[in-house]
């Protein structure tokens, strides 16, 4: 494999590139702000998903400007079902910072977009050769998929990342580099596929390792992973005479900065039993609601105990009491949607 297979992947991209919303027609530049905006949403989440959030989000916020000026819980509450909600403010920060510093316009290097919140290396480089046609190397699970069979690399993920980079990077072409990026990303979305890569109408063919070797489907190697581990924390369901429920919003920092839920416990890793009841948001006769929840997050599973109780003297707590029928205008986390429906399937 060598840089004029890249020449072969263009051709090849020229035909059966993907229509995607964000991009711009052959040979046009498409707008910074779209080509951002597809790469946060797209870290984490598959293009399908991507697809109508997209069209939803421009159509709301059809620049950078009016993004800067929307209020940041209206864009949590668009980023819902996306999850990793860390992305949607950084998001919102970024739009703010640029409109504010930059004069409402993206840097063009990956040195620059790197110093945005919320843009590592793989987004910088995505969005310089994307959006700028920058010869940046942007290396995601696909094309690490793509460069491992490509030069058959034994070596297993994630030691392999750096030797993979360097042979991805040697494949960049001076022409095109940002049609090359993407002609990389639908090849490993669309031929070279983790299962079953069609080898058979793939434009590398001729040029691939693992092809010839007949390794392909065994390619990436990995590690094998750690088991997830469990964590545990109790979930406070608090409701005025009323009915009305208490929220709060979660510390800026950590997993679900900022985002509201169920007033809950730290997450430890071990169950806390009885004492979990000091950590309890107000003075209550707290009862179990039976079940609980499970949810998996990328690193552990967190196992919630929920307890339910009516608070008398609720005019001091701090939170947001919440009418049951208004609670979805929140954005709650998924796992915290769970144990809203948990404790209403209890209460009946
Ligand atoms: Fe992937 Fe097969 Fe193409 Fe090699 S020939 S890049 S393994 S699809």
């Amino acid at each position: 494999m060598n840089r004029g297979a890249a020449g072969k992947l263009l051709a090849w991209y020229d035909r059966y590139r993907r229509d995607l919303p964000w991009r711009a027609p052959p040979g046009r530049r498409p707008e910074p702000y779209r080509v951002w905006l597809s790469e946060i949403m797209l870290q984490q989440t598959t293009v399908a998903t991507v697809e109508g959030y997209f069209g939803r989000f421009v159509a709301r916020w059809p620049t950078l400007e009016a993004l800067a000026e929307a209020e940041l819980d209206d864009v949590l509450h668009a980023w819902q079902g996306l999850g990793y909600y860390a992305r949607a403010r950084n998001l919102h920060r970024s739009a703010k910072l640029l409109a504010r510093e930059h004069g409402g316009r993206f840097p063009d290097s990956e040195e620059a977009l790197r110093a945005l919140p919320g843009i590592g290396a793989y987004t910088a480089a995505a969005i310089a050769a994307i959006a700028f046609d920058r010869p940046a190397t942007a290396v995601d699970g696909n094309v690490e998929r793509v460069v491992a069979r490509l030069f058959a690399v034994e070596e297993p993920l994630p030691r392999a990342k750096p030797a993979l980079r360097r042979l991805a990077a040697g494949l960049t072409p001076l022409a095109r580099p940002g049609d090359h990026v993407q002609a990389m990303m639908d090849l490993g979305a669309t031929v070279c596929t983790p299962r079953s890569p069609r080898c058979g109408i793939c434009p590398l063919a001729p040029d691939c390792a693992a092809f010839r070797s007949g390794t392909a489907e065994g390619l990436p190697r990995r590690e094998t992973r750690a088991a997830r581990s469990t964590r545990y924390g109790t979930a406070f369901w608090a409701t005025r005479p009323d009915g009305a429920v208490l929220l709060r919003r979660r510390p800026e920092t950590g997993l679900l900065g900022g985002m509201m839920e169920v007033p809950s416990t730290d997450w430890r890793d071990t169950r806390a039993g009885p004492q979990a009841l000091a950590g309890a948001p107000a003075r209550a006769d707290w009862r179990p609601v039976p079940g609980g929840v499970r949810h998996t997050f990328t690193h552990f599973h967190l196992e919630l105990e929920i307890v339910s109780g009516v608070v008398k003297d609720w005019r001091a707590v701090e939170g947001v009491w919440t009418p049951v029928a208004r609670l979805d205008e929140h954005a709650l986390p998924s796992v915290m949607k769970k144990v809203v429906r948990r404790a209403l399937s209890h209460s009946g």
